[in-house]
């Protein structure tokens, strides 16, 4: 479905991606983990287009991802980054409309198949009594879910999703999660997503790939990454790891002897 060959990219003297093959197959949930700055927003801009790699290929489907017009990437491939712009002046179904765009050509207005579109986009999100509200009405995790029903109103093959639940609150997290996992099954959706939430990464994804310093340190299932060398290499921090059922957790261990702040 997706795949990168060697993909490189340099963004400055002190950061750069090098030699990232990865390869997500049709109606996976594949979860992004890694420290801040570790170049997960940047991969997931460079799977978009948003940013052209300076070495190797995205193929989407086959096709080198920049031979794909603009239009031809939305209709296949939705991505949702990071930090929206919450000042939008629109309601919740002007801006799901906006996901109709690559489907339309200039100045083509919207036909009964894209109303029926946009009213499932709103339905799957539950939003309905919602489309008619201000984005900026909306609470946190109602706006999320605006976005993905903008996102999903493209009909995409695969979903990327940047950081989606990182300023939600337990339960609205686990409403955007479970949202991700019914797109994923029901409408076979597949889906690309970086979470902070390593046990919610855990819990969720079919496959865990962990970036640390523009680069793949691990790859695998939950039960192959989520191990305590991991969390030593990538996050400098001893943790317990648990299990429940198959799906692992962890819970961080108190670093006493490492105490940093002074208590004075
Ligand atoms: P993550 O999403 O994992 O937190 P990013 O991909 O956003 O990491 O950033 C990786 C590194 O690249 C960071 O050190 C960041 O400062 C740097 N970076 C990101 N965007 C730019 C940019 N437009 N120009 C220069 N450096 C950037
Ligand atoms: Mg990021």
């Amino acid at each position: 479905m997706l795949l990168t060959k060697d993909l490189s990219y340099k963004h400055s003297e002190t950061f750069s991606i090098e030699d990232i093959n990865i390869e997500i197959k049709k109606g996976e949930i594949v979860s992004l983990i890694g420290p801040n700055g570790s170049g997960k927003s940047t991969m997931l801009r460079i799977i978009s287009n948003l940013l052209k790699p300076m070495g190797g290929a995205v193929l989407l489907d086959g096709n080198e991802i920049q031979t794909l017009s603009r239009k031809g990437i939305a209709k296949k491939l939705a991505m949702l980054p990071q930090i929206q712009n919450y000042n939008l002046d629109l309601t919740v179904r002007e801006l799901v409309e906006f996901g109709r765009n690559p489907h339309k050509g200039w100045f083509q207005s919207l036909n009964e198949e894209d109303e029926q579109i946009i009213d499932w986009a709103l339905e799957v999100t539950s939003l309905q009594s919602y489309e008619y509200r201000f984005l900026q009405s909306l609470s946190g995790g109602e706006r999320q879910r605006a976005w993905i029903a903008m996102a999903i109103a493209q009909r995409p093959k695969v979903l990327l999703l940047d950081e989606p639940t990182t300023y939600l609150d337990i339960a609205h997290q686990l409403e955007v999660m479970e949202l991700v996992q019914m797109l994923n099954e029901r409408f076979d959706m597949t889906i690309v997503i970086v979470l902070h939430d390593i046990n919610q990464a855990a819990q969720h994804s079919d496959r865990i790939i962990v970036l640390k310093d523009g680069q793949i340190h691990y790859n695998g299932n939950a039960q192959t990454v989520i191990c305590k060398q991991m969390f030593q290499e990538i996050f400098e921090i001893d943790v317990e790891i648990y299990h429940d059922g198959n799906k692992p957790f962890f819970k961080p261990i108190r670093r006493q002897e490492k105490f940093i702040f002074s208590t004075k």
